[in-house]
């Protein structure tokens, strides 16, 4: 029998190169770091370009109509999957084809195929929760740092006998033939981006925090409020390209978040009732199908400054006043508003460096480089191993889910 596929990352992309592995008969190990599959996505509430609901996000062609709870059956009970959370790649050696590969596996504390989240351990104990109502596998996680005497109680009286706070993180040497890196990206925190503050107060936030705001199970249910003390959020501003196309962080243009801060105008003026939306730009780059959103945004009302924020001032009732400079115009322009949002970088995961250099891959900014730059197989990075996603670079959720079926096919072919 022919050595397993190992795919490390369980975002959308891992997930597809393995459930459609798995489905075509190909044994695969997915490495997951965090308790929880989905990656990035999971908090992404609605997604471009369907403006679906991501926790309805279509599952795949051979589950045509079954949505997204489909991961959980299609990774815990797909018996050529074996799927490990909490986990982590340590060491790759051996030769391609014939990889040998160290994995640290976290302790399993509460087993996924048994847990029914019946909620028991999370009123005995802070040291339980609930990652999400949504969250793949279905199962609550342990903080063993949080344990107290209700755990062990918890432990004792599950009804299905899921927990076990004695297990140990174990360390695990598997062989595999191809591996597939889906490490994913992380957002920018701007922290050390002077000019925009954020950390310095509640109501700058990022993309990706405004779309926790705006999700139905998020902390607000929805509303659109002020982090600072809840309060409605009527005007906001938004400023593009934090973090990208600058010398001082990252040169290149991150792709999508254009894109995805058009989708957000949209919600907060059409679903919100924002009052008044700006967004400070230097180019919109709405590629593709996605002219639409850009349309979309300005016939709602959404005011588009082509230009710079140059000052930022907090007020005691915590709106924001803020200084653009508009370049058109060649003046500048105040804004009092209750939401600042940036749209920063994607840049690649903090540790993806190990990998590259583990495996002797080629480096583009950080993310993994084609084998072959001039050759269209993008995904192929190296002798028997394989990217998708936005380990390859900034990418929506459909182009890595087609990067993901461009690995299989390849593995596939090889194979043959
Ligand atoms: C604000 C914002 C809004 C967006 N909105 C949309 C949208 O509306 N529509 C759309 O199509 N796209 C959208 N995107 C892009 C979307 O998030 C990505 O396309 C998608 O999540 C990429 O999936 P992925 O599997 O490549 O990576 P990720 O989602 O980043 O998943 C990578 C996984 O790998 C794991 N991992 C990383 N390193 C390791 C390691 N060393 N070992 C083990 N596991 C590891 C991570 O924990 C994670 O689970 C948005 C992005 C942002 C920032
Ligand atoms: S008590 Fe057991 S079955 Fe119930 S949520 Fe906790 S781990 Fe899951
Ligand atoms: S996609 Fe838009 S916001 Fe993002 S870096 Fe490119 S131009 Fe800037």
């Amino acid at each position: 029998m022919s050595k397993p596929v190992l795919i490390i990352g369980a975002g959308v992309a891992g997930m597809t190169a393995a459930v459609e592995l798995a489905d075509s008969g190909m044994q695969t190990i997915l490495v997951e770091r965090l308790s929880t599959v989905g990656g990035n996505a999971l908090d992404l509430y609605k997604a471009f370009p369907t403006d679906d609901c991501f926790y309805c996000f279509e599952g795949n062609r051979r589950r045509p109509g079954i949505r997204k709870c489909f991961y959980r059956s299609a990774l815990t009970d797909q018996p050529n999957i074996d799927l490990k959370m909490n986990s982590e790649v340590d060491e790759i050696s051996g030769t391609p084809g014939q990889f040998s590969v160290k994995l640290k596996v976290g302790a399993q504390y509460v087993d996924p195929m048994r847990c029914t989240m019946c909620g028991l351990c999370i009123e005995k104990s802070d040291a339980f929760r609930l990652l999400s109502p949504q969250c793949q596998p279905q199962a609550v996680v342990y903080d063993p740092s949080k344990q107290d005497d209700g755990a062990k109680q918890a432990e004792e009286e599950c009804p299905t006998k899921a927990i076990d706070l004695s297990a140990q993180s174990t360390e695990e040497t598997i062989k595999a033939s191809d591996i597939v890196i889906a490490t994913g990206y992380h957002e920018m925190q701007p922290t050390n981006v002077d000019e925009y503050s954020y950390g310095k107060h509640p109501n700058i936030v990022t993309q990706l925090e405004l779309a926790q705001i705006l999700d139905p199970l998020g902390k607000s249910g929805g509303s659109l409020v002020r982090p600072s003390d809840g309060k409605p959020a009527k005007r906001v501003l938004m400023v593009q390209c934090v973090g990208s196309r600058d010398e001082n962080y990252y040169p290149y243009c991150s792709k999508i978040c254009c894109i995805f801060a058009l989708k957000h105008a949209n919600i907060v003026t059409q679903e919100r009732n924002a009052t008044q939306v700006s967004v400070v730009y230097m180019d919109i780059r709405t590629y593709d199908r996605y002219e639409r959103y850009y349309r979309e945004s300005r016939e709602s009302g959404v005011e588009f400054v082509r230009g710079r924020v140059s000052l930022i001032t907090p007020r005691e009732d915590n709106t924001l006043d803020i200084v653009v400079y508009d370049s058109l115009l060649d003046k500048y322009l105040k804004f009092s508003v209750d939401l600042f949002v940036l749209s920063s970088a994607l840049e690649p995961p903090a540790d993806s460096n190990k990998i590259i250099e583990n495996l002797g891959l080629k480096s583009v900014s950080g993310f993994i480089g084609a084998a072959d730059p001039a050759s269209e197989n993008e995904v192929v990075v190296g002798d028997h191993v394989y990217a998708c996603g936005t380990a390859l670079g900034p990418a929506e959720i459909p182009e890595s889910v087609t990067q993901a079926r461009a690995v299989v096919s390849k593995i596939l072919q090889s194979r043959k």
